[in-house]
């Protein structure tokens, strides 16, 4: 009989569950360690007086078979009998003075648009209106981990990009600030630089564009814990163990080989793999001590952004939003200090387009803004402090709310403050990072190692391996990890479907 081996995972966020379905696939006994007591990490969200607060997904991409992320929501049972919704438009900036420029999801109207208000821009906006049509079919290579590609591979997935690499590199080295820079048109160049962060490469806007028209990303009704939670099930009748409130403290090095972890209530715990899906940082610098590092890894965290810490001020409304996009930037009249930091933009997510968040006739309305973390921290220290600037912050964003849809105030039945302390709190991630790193034009292209120099039988997974984060890199990292896992052991991978 085959030896059963054993695999530790840390963290029971999307990247976790995913590793954990994946080993279970393939035999191996698995448990995962989650310090929180539910799934899901990041993929969020809460319930307050009869409203659901949604945390994270926006846009899955994977909705359709036309995506190869697709396929990985089916193994792990992600989107069975999951209504999928679609959006007419991304997003909408408006300015102070009330001008709107619409992200449309449909191609030929975004370009019809952005003529009309910028016919001087022509030339410029037809070249990004033709790079999102080229990035319609275009598929990341997701099938495989790179670290088993074959030269034969190399040279497959070389020749499948050639058409692509020249406005793929143009575009990915291209950023908002400087697409912003090259409109003539001063509204334009206002939006351009307010739409995303502008230090983040266009060619990660062109992509999701793309996907949206062709419907191969969409928000999953429900939102993020059911999706997580769906997550987890597979997990478990694929026979894997998750254990609730476990924080793992230290990994047990032997050898210089990884050989369990040892909880924060002192239990410790072997297994032949140890494979952590939880924060980056933590896991080098504190479970690790810093053992495994060298000056490449180190420098990705003293020098690369990360997804701006951020507030969430979530509202319970007893009204509908019919005429609310389901994102807006809305510019502020004057610059206001809201939570430690200067804003000029506030964003709104309203939530009218999932009848699952509230009851009939009400609305989830979020607002969402970036703060300062050490400005948070100090506050915590101080638990009245702490929650009177929350108090503060949420009355500052019920005016502005107020303010853009008047008569909204009055209707706020119940609201709900996580700064980045909370972030950080519930999922360890660094400085309360919500997708780990911000993708620029440096590290677009970056290959972040799964594993650390030196240690064996060890291997990271999830956001902190790329720059961008999300939910398909959780669920491709945690199936990647698996393949070289069989592979390492002589295996062949295998994957199968609920049911
Ligand atoms: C506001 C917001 C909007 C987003 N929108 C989207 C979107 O539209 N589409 C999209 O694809 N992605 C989106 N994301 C990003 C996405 O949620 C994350 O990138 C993804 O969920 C990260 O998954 P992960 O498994 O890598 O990490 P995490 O979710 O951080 O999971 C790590 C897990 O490890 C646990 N853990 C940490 N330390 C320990 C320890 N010491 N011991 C035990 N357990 C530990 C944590 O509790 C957590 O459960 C959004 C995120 C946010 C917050």
């Amino acid at each position: 009989m085959e030896d059963t081996k054993s695999i530790i995972i840390i963290g029971g966020g999307i990247a976790g569950l995913s590793a954990g379905c994946y080993a279970r696939m393939n035999g191996y006994e698995t448990i995962i360690f989650e310090m929180h007591d539910k799934p899901g990490g990041l993929c969020a969200a809460w319930k307050r007086k009869g409203y659901t607060f949604d945390g994270c997904v926006h846009w899955l991409m994977g909705a359709t078979e036309k995506s190869p992320f697709h396929e990985f929501w089916q193994e792990l049972g992600a989107i069975q009998g999951r209504k999928m919704f679609n959006y007419d438009e991304l997003l909408r900036y408006e300015s102070a003075e009330g001008k709107q420029f619409i992200l449309y999801t449909d191609i030929a109207r975004l370009e019809r648009h952005m003529l009309e208000i910028a016919p001087e821009d022509a030339k410029l906006i037809k070249d990004f209106i033709k790079a999102t049509r080229s990035c319609l079919g275009l598929q990341m290579p997701a099938d495989k981990p790179p670290e088993l590609y074959t030269t034969a591979d190399g040279f497959k997935l070389m020749f499948k990009m050639l058409p692509k690499m020249s406005f793929m590199k143009k575009w990915s080295a291209m950023s908002f600030a400087e697409f912003a820079s090259r409109f003539r048109n001063p509204f334009m160049r206002e939006a351009i630089n307010n739409i995303w962060y502008p230090e983040m490469p266009v060619f990660s806007l062109l992509f999701t564009m793309a996907s949206l028209y062709d419907k191969s990303s969409a928000y999953p009704i429900g939102g993020s814990l059911p999706f997580a939670r769906a997550i987890e099930k597979r997990y478990l009748d694929l026979g894997g163990k998750i254990e609730y409130k476990k924080k793992v403290s230290k990994i047990i090095i032997e050898d210089n080989t990884a050989k369990g972890v040892v909880l924060e209530d002192s239990s410790e715990h072997r297994a032949d793999f140890v494979i952590s899906a939880a924060d980056g940082h933590a896991t080098i610098f504190d479970m690790l001590e810093g053992r495994y590092v060298d000056d490449k890894i180190r420098s990705y965290y003293d020098t690369w952004p990360l997804f701006p810490p951020s507030i969430q001020v979530s509202f319970g409304v007893s009204k509908t939003f019919d005429d609310a996009p389901h994102w807006v930037n809305a510019a502020l009249k004057e610059p206001m200090m809201i939570g430690g930091k200067e804003q000029k933009i506030m964003t709104f997510f309203f939530y009218n387009f999932d009848p699952t968040l509230a009851p009939e006739g009400k609305t989830a309305v979020v607002a969402f803004f970036p703060s300062d973390y050490d400005y948070w921290v100090e506050l915590y220290k101080n638990p009245k402090r702490y929650k009177t600037e929350k108090e503060k912050v949420a009355d500052q964003i019920v005016k502005i709310l107020d303010a853009r849809f008047p008569g909204a105030a009055a209707k706020i039945r119940v609201r709900d403050i996580a700064t980045p302390v909370t972030y950080n709190r519930y999922t360890g991630n660094w400085q309360g990072s919500y997708e780990g790193w911000l993708p620029t034009t440096v590290n677009f292209h970056a290959r972040i190692s799964k594993t650390l120099p030196g240690l064996e039988n060890f291997w990271m997974i999830g956001q902190w391996i790329q720059p961008g984060g999300g939910l398909p890199t959780g669920a491709m990292t945690g199936r990647h990890v698996i393949q070289i896992i069989c592979h390492q052991d002589g295996k062949e991978f295998r994957t199968s479907r609920p049911g």
